[in-house]
């Protein structure tokens, strides 16, 4: 009798599905099973280190509309929004694409640094120079 073909533990019983690699499913099980646990263990982590309650994370994702808090652009799907905190007071502000989050690193959390970026835009030194602004 020909050894019997593993199947995946997680498809239907009259799955085909084979379970050809060292872990007992099939591909897409194994990867559904590897994501879950790496959302797990990655809900453990903000828990720890920031003090979210559990599913906090997801929520304030969703309240953000999935997307980071400050460009609007980074929804996380490459790399997980970062858990932006307060230094100071330690409290968790939002979530933070890695971009933003390192620009308010370099701000030291100085309001007066997006105020001077705000005016360097609006009115740049080099305009000024050529004395076609105020
Ligand atoms: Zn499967
Ligand atoms: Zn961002």
């Amino acid at each position: 009798m020909p050894p019997k073909k593993r199947r995946c533990k997680d498809c239907p019983e009259d799955s085909k599905r084979p379970a050809p690699y060292p872990g007992p499913r099939c591909a897409t099980c194994h990867r559904a099973v590897k994501k879950r646990r790496r959302e797990a263990a990655h809900e453990l982590a903000v828990q720890n280190t920031y003090g979210l309650a559990a599913g906090d994370y997801a929520k304030l994702y969703r309240l953000q509309g999935g997307r980071c808090a400050i460009c609007r652009r980074a929804t996380g799907a490459t790399r997980r929004l970062s858990v932006d905190h307060d230094h100071a007071s330690g409290a968790v502000r939002g979530l933070l694409c890695r971009p933003c989050n390192s620009m308010l690193g370099h701000a030291r959390d100085e309001l007066d640094f997006f105020i001077r970026a705000h005016h360097y835009l609006f009115n740049p030194p080099a305009r000024r120079l050529r004395g076609d602004a105020t």
